[in-house]
């Protein structure tokens, strides 16, 4: 088979960041080899997200930029996946002529064959949604890897309609992936030398697998839920780190808070998105709790899980939100006390149930002061939560080199805190590697990381010394 190269860059959620790696093991399949540059590859493959306005304008000129490298290379296809494919085939087959493939998210394994039909000088297309659909048993092609932390996605789409997203639209029904699959994938991971995984889910809260799906002699009534999930990964990898997102405050039960509490290898961290600190805001945002509701799991998490990390998103500006909606937001941040947030001026989205319910009246300069406001207020909590850890022992999972100083190494510790240490430690110096499990004693923070130093032990990728 002649060897190809393709160039794939994915925009917007870690779930888009694991799809790339699927396409790229059903690509191999197919002869082509991951590259790391456009200027080099045969086929460029853009894995794009529409949450909002901004990121789909943010893919668009870079269709441009890849279009000029079609000049110099008169044989290069370039194809759009994911979210925009689904949402935009017709302007991007029609205006941005530069396309040669779209696929949507449910469509990857037809790529050879719309790579054949591109081949033959057509124009290749599939955004079919499927309700079956998970990947189950592809086994992704680690892409940019920094060999240590993998994300694992356990179910696809979503059911939940919250008035402001496209989600529903772009990635279609909620479903659930085969159990057995997740932990074949994580017990290969930990094989393969990695020390953390991330189960992906828009709402893992709903995950819900029938083993009568696939085995007819299993107990027909039997179901595997997100807390069962966990408990089998936790229990078929004790060595490795586990992480989730993004989990629902209407659907998370205390049954997953117990799982959580009673296996140290599940991270105490939860990133739980509230949107608003508004009944009113929340009742028309559909999102099926209220504040109350939302402090209540708020309160659950603390009661299992002291240590345990909650960060959240945050929307500004929704529709109809008053000033009196934005205080209430603010003193949510501060009921809550956050580690850490993404917050975002809320983007009409077309089809959505808001875009066709509600006007988008609260004025841009409103939006951006507002958000700017909620991002100070964060700030303040990130602060004080981060400066909680000086003085504490943390377990860290180093990741890599320091972006700011190479003599220094950046990991995370069970909260999902990055913590800085220096590269060498110890008499005789040793140097850290990725992968590498440490103690380090917290001696300073900020809004956004930690700084430490390493104490004994150290655990050695795989082994303690
Ligand atoms: N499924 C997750 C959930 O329910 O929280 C996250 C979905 S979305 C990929 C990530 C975040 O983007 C949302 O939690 C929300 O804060 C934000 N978002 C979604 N639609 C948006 C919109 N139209 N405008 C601004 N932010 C949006
Ligand atoms: Fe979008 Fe709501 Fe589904 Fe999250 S739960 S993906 S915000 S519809």
């Amino acid at each position: 088979m002649q060897q190809k190269k393709v160039y794939i860059e994915s925009y917007g959620c870690q779930m888009n960041v694991n799809d790339s790696e699927v396409v790229a093991s059903i690509l191999a399949q197919d002869g082509y080899t991951p590259v790391t540059t456009a200027e080099e590859a045969d086929l460029v493959l853009l894995n794009t997200c529409s949450i909002r306005e901004k990121a789909e304008q943010t893919v668009l000129n870079r269709i441009d930029q890849v279009n000029s490298l079609k000049n110099r290379n008169k044989e290069l296809k370039v194809g759009v996946l994911g979210c925009m494919a689904e949402r935009m085939r017709g302007e991007l087959l029609e205006q941005k002529k530069v396309v040669d493939l779209v696929v949507g998210p449910d469509a990857y394994r037809t790529l050879p064959d719309l790579l054949q039909q591109v081949g033959g000088g057509q124009k290749a297309v599939n955004v079919l949604l499927s309700r079956e659909e998970t990947y189950g048993e592809i086994v992704p092609v680690r892409l940019n890897s920094n060999g240590v932390t993998a994300f694992v996605t356990i179910m696809r789409g979503c059911d939940n309609m919250c008035a402001f997203c496209v989600v529903p639209f772009t990635r279609g029904r909620e479903r659930s992936r085969d159990a057995a699959s997740i932990v074949e994938e994580c017990t290969q991971l930990v094989r393969d030398g990695y020390k953390e995984v991330t189960l992906l889910g828009q709402n893992v809260d709903s995950y819900k697998w029938r083993p009568v799906k696939v085995d007819p002699t299993a107990d027909p009534d039997a179901v595997v839920d997100f807390a069962d999930l966990l408990d089998l990964v936790a229990r078929a990898c004790p060595t490795l780190r586990i992480r989730y997102s993004t989990s629902h405050p209407k659907d998370m039960t205390d049954k997953v808070l117990q799982v959580m509490a009673s296996h140290p290898n599940i991270c105490r961290y939860i990133h739980l998105p509230v949107q608003s600190g508004s009944d009113p805001v929340l009742k028309r945002m559909n999102r099926g709790y209220d504040r109350a509701w939302y402090l209540e799991r708020v309160a659950a998490i603390r009661r299992y899980m002291p240590d345990c990390a909650i960060s959240t998103d945050i929307i500004a500006g929704f529709c109809g939100e008053t000033d009196e909606d934005h205080r209430q937001t603010l003193e949510l941040i501060d009921a809550v006390g956050y580690d850490m947030a993404y917050m975002f001026k809320y983007s009409e989205r077309p089809k959505t149930l808001a875009a066709r319910k509600y006007p988008d009246d609260v004025p841009e300069e409103v939006k951006g002061r507002r958000l700017q406001e909620i991002i100070d207020r964060q700030k303040l909590r990130s602060t004080e939560r981060m400066a909680g850890y000086v003085g504490q022992v943390q377990e860290v999972l180093i990741e890599g080199v320091s972006k700011r100083s190479d003599a220094h190494m950046f990991g995370r510790n069970s909260q999902n805190a990055v913590v800085i240490v220096p590269r060498w430690v110890g008499e005789p110096a040793r140097e850290l590697r990725p992968g590498d499990m440490v103690h380090a004693r917290i001696t300073s923070s900020t809004s956004g990381s930690l700084q430490g130093q390493v104490v004994e032990p150290i655990h050695e990728t795989g082994a303690t010394a």
